[in-house]
């Protein structure tokens, strides 16, 4: 399945999400319906720092609708660190980081090689 962007409204559930997790980071899974993202996956557990946040790519529900995963950077560095450029490989082909502030614009999508790539905002 080709993915040709993300819904408006789970991008902005999703920097909705940044907000009350702030000041820790959240994790979720992203699947596609149709080539949209439209659903956001909240793993179990609670996850309360750049580490710990990590850990929960290891528990991927394997599904062929997983498009990528999204997670926050409090400090607001939009930016794939170096373990998450280790964790995107398992996780689909979409992977977004949001960061403080978490406003509209706070967000930016990476292949699973940490490039940049753009992906549309489907109203
Ligand atoms: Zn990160």
């Amino acid at each position: 399945m080709t993915v040709r962007g993300i819904r408006k409204e789970t991008l902005r559930l999703l920097l909705q999400m940044g907000r009350d997790a702030h000041p820790n980071e959240f994790i979720a899974v992203l699947t596609e319906r149709d080539g949209v993202i439209d659903e956001v996956n909240l793993l179990p557990g609670t996850v309360s720092n750049e580490d710990s946040a990590h850990i929960f790519y290891d528990m991927m529900p394997l599904s062929t609708h997983v498009a990528g995963s999204c997670h926050s950077h409090p400090n607001g560095v939009l930016r794939p660190s170096n373990t998450d450029i280790q964790f995107f490989p398992r996780t689909g082909r979409f992977h977004f980081i949001i960061g403080y502030p978490y406003r509209e614009n706070d967000w930016r999508c990476f292949t699973p090689d940490g490039e940049q790539c753009r992906l549309g905002v489907v109203e």
